[in-house]
């Protein structure tokens, strides 16, 4: 999906601005004598930024606008340094708004919904987000917030909420405690909209089937502008993305160059409109692919599969590459098992080794699944596991993102 007239005349209007705040992007153009691009090959020319910047820039760094017309800060979680801030215009997050808007609108969604948003509300940017674009688009928010099982229950059958936008991990959460508890009937959620985590098509069946629910997910990132750049519509073929407002590469993580759009490889991603912290080519490490070719809705917005990972995800292994999605498809042609597994590696009389916890999904012999999934691995990645299967439930289940691979080599 090459880069267009239009797009990279919004490039250069974003590359003016940076350049003015003389932020860390603007300070590496002027070292690079860039001051505009023309062409293609000038764009993919310009240099990536990564998550790293965006850290040491902190805390306002990125700034782009005057500190007048600056409505809102958010920041990225920080679970590994040093947060992100990102600032807003209100331009910005009228924006944010209408992405998120159209994102409802693709799934179906409409101002008669009752939407029980459970993401997080405050300095991230997840559940306000999920607020505005219902609110923009006249629908009914119900804003509950994370945790609190009991409650989301209670208001979710009396007032009746139709929509349920949550993370998968608190999505399968709610579905196992409305089954246990016998009050499916109550319920009357039509579609979830899901996002935040990456998740396997064994979890997406359950909680579908368990909630009796369509599910969309959500694509999006602190750093561009939030969750609501990119949802699958109802043909459920990848997700559309706004590339009227994002413009989107996918590069080969090691050589930094773009790929053929249907081949894997890193999300980047530049913003074309944003005034408070624009970015250029910035590295999402997000594992995905452009899908080539129309979807039958026949929406003009490019499409993107599902995140198959992240690029700082992969393990090595006994000199092996793999990521937790390939050994993902593998325990998901095992119908005996949950969709939740953990993964951990360790370093053990000089030798790596790997555990796979996995679920068992009802009574089956444990030795005997323990061996197949040693051999399904052993036959399509070249080193056996050791697996361990245990009960349904035991594995841990969260509100916000699951840990599933832990690498006690570094520990
Ligand atoms: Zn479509």
């Amino acid at each position: 999906m090459q880069i267009n007239e239009t797009q990279l005349k919004q490039v250069n209007t974003q590359i003016g601005r940076l350049i003015a705040a003389d932020n860390f992007y603007g300070k590496r153009l002027k070292a690079a004598g860039v001051d505009q691009v023309a062409t293609v090959e000038d764009f993919l020319s310009l240099p990536f930024s990564e998550k790293e910047d965006l850290r040491e820039a902190y805390p306002l760094g990125l700034m782009t606008c005057k500190e007048e017309e600056v409505v809102r800060i958010h920041s990225s979680s920080g679970t590994t340094g040093m947060p992100v801030i990102i600032p807003y215009t209100a331009k910005d997050v009228d924006d944010w708004g209408e992405m998120f808007k159209r994102c409802y609108e693709f799934a179906g969604i409409t101002n008669k919904d009752r939407i029980q948003i459970t993401p997080g509300y405050g300095l991230w940017t997840a559940g306000i987000g999920f607020q505005n674009g219902c609110e923009k688009l006249g629908a009914m928010a119900i804003p509950m917030g994370p945790g609190n099982t009991q409650k989301q229950l209670q208001m979710m059958m009396d007032l009746k909420s139709t929509v349920i936008c949550a993370t998968s991990s608190y999505a399968l959460l709610l579905a196992e405690e409305i089954e246990k508890q016998g009050i499916r009937d109550k319920i009357c959620l039509k579609k979830g909209v899901i996002g935040s985590e990456r998740w396997g098509q064994k979890m997406r069946d359950r909680i579908s089937s368990e909630l009796g629910i369509e599910l969309y997910d959500i694509y999006g990132l602190t750093e561009i502008y939030g969750p609501g750049i990119g949802i699958n519509c109802k043909y459920d073929t990848g997700m559309h993305y706004w590339d009227d407002y994002i413009y989107l590469e996918i590069i080969d993580p090691a050589t930094g160059k773009n790929v053929p759009d249907g081949e894997w490889g890193e999300i980047v991603i530049t913003t074309l409109v944003k005034e408070g912290a624009p970015l250029i080519r910035f590295r999402t490490h997000d594992i995905s692919r452009i899908l080539p070719g129309e979807c039958p809705c026949g929406s003009k917005f490019p499409r993107l599969d599902v995140i198959s990972g992240r690029s700082d995800d992969m393990m090595k292994i006994k000199g092996v590459n793999v990521f937790p999605k390939q050994i993902e498809e593998i325990l998901g042609q095992f119908p005996e098992l949950s969709s939740e597994y953990q993964i951990r590696i360790s370093h053990l009389d000089g030798k790596d080794s790997m555990r796979i916890y996995v679920e068992a999904s009802g009574s089956s012999d444990f030795k005997d699944l323990q061996k197949k999934v040693a051999d399904a691995v052993k036959s399509k990645i070249g080193f056996t596991p050791i697996v361990y299967v245990v009960e349904l439930g035991f594995l841990p289940r969260s509100e916000k993102k699951t840990k599933r691979v832990i690498d006690e080599r570094f520990q």
